[in-house]
């Protein structure tokens, strides 16, 4: 089948000491030190072994990898999986079945008023991992925006009180702090946001875009281990000026320790700023896709096309595949996933690495050319392939703007003139 991996049973009656082997790929895995023609050996799903060379003889079911890259099942910071109750909110397992996503960190679709449905509804019966930023707005994410402009929204007893009894799936605090969600209010949300992430003793992730406020009053309540998503918006907080220079501030907390993540979304990518911080020497620490109802219509479709928008920028393969599997696990404190070390549970991601001629675009639609992108062929959670389904028709407040639409596959798209 055109665009999958292949599946097949090795004979029976032998004895296996594997499940499923997963023979013939490359694998890329720079968090765990593992790189090159390896095989990978799944037994009651976790991975039991990498190395080269495996004997297929010894496993149930034998997964034909070759020519292909395989990773761990991809690690998404920053997304918005809350289907159904949030503006926002995309269903995680078909999407996770096509793209090789199988951990998304859902940031703040949910407040402390809609999270016993998200974790009743969605998190529980969903097979791929679901994980989240509590957003210290009480009504998280139900409507586009507007989430601090009402104070009494920021009720910090009660999200320390849902926090407490979640820590499982609660790994964060969410903040949007631009023009829109705070309206009027200046930057008191993102200080009660601070407040709430030190009372938990977990990281805030503090999203920019068009000010006010402005980055400075920002980046004076973020500390290490915070996380700045967004960090590549063309928006007025932007962290690089027009001379390209980035922000001092904004670099002296990344050195210390804060993360910086893409959040590609539908407003957030911008390929000016995405040059200058890569000419000024800084890379992100994360690329994740800031997956919606909107942004999976494009220019940002998936989690694949944003890494593979970064390999065209120069990044090398293993740098994307980190900023996708071991680093956002870091920053989640999770450092069990998106990762193949032995024991780990067997999520797994297969991609294509496809040569051709692509259009990529940024999403002020700005356009640049490439000739590589990784396309996944097989997705697998705790050793079994995850099905592709048929995903969800989208939400009739999902419209883009009129020149966000009929975007194309890469693959389709020509430059103007
Ligand atoms: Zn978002």
């Amino acid at each position: 089948m055109k665009g999958t991996s292949d599946v097949s049973a090795t004979t029976a009656g032998e004895p296996t000491i594997y499940d499923t082997l997963i023979a013939g790929g490359e694998v890329v895995d720079p968090g765990a030190g593992l790189q090159g023609a390896l095989d990978v050996a799944i037994r009651d799903g976790r991975i039991a072994e990498v190395a080269p060379n495996l004997d297929r003889s010894q496993a149930r079911h034998v997964v034909d990898a070759t020519g292909g890259i395989v990773t761990s099942g991809l690690v998404d910071l920053h997304t918005h999986v809350y289907w159904g109750a949030t503006y926002w909110g995309i269903e995680a397992d078909p999407v996770a079945a096509r793209t090789g996503v199988t951990t998304w960190l859902d940031v703040g679709s949910s407040g402390s008023y809609s999270w016993p449905a998200f974790r009743r509804f969605l998190i529980e019966p969903s097979k791929s991992r679901i994980f989240a930023l509590l957003n210290a707005s009480s009504i998280g994410l139900i409507a586009p925006t507007w989430e601090f402009s009402n104070l009494d929204y920021l009720d910090l007893d009660l999200a320390e009180t849902i926090v407490n009894a979640n820590r499982d799936l609660i790994l964060g605090i969410k903040a949007r702090i631009d023009s829109s969600t705070t309206r009027g209010v200046g930057i008191r949300p993102l200080e009660l946001a601070r407040e709430l992430a030190d009372r938990v003793g977990l990281p805030l992730m503090t999203h920019i875009g068009i000010g006010p406020p402005t980055l400075a009053e920002v980046a004076s309540l973020l500390r290490p281990g915070d996380i700045l998503t967004h960090c590549f918006t063309g928006n007025s907080m932007k962290i690089v000026d027009d001379a390209g220079v980035p922000d001092s501030a904004i670099m002296e907390l990344h050195e210390r320790g804060l993360i910086l993540d893409i959040g590609h979304g539908t407003g957030s990518f911008s390929y000016d700023t995405a040059e200058a911080m890569l000419a000024a020497g800084v890379k992100p620490d994360v690329i994740s896709s800031d997956i919606h109802q909107m942004a999976i219509q494009g220019p940002m479709f998936d989690l694949p096309t944003t890494l593979s928008k970064f390999l065209n920028l120069g990044l090398t393969l293993p740098e994307v595949i980190e900023r996708a599997t071991s680093r956002p696990a870091a920053a989640m404190r999770r450092p069990d996933l998106g990762t193949l070390k032995p024991g780990s549970v067997a999520d797994v991601a297969i991609f294509a690495l496809e040569e051709g001629e692509y259009i990529f675009r940024d999403v002020r639609m700005n356009p640049r050319r490439g000739s590589v992108r990784l396309i996944n062929t097989l997705t697998m959670i705790d050793g079994e392939v995850l099905e592709r389904t048929p995903e969800l028709p989208l939400q009739p407040w999902s419209a883009i703007p009129e020149w966000q639409r009929g975007v194309v596959d890469p693959a389709e798209d020509r430059m103007e003139g």
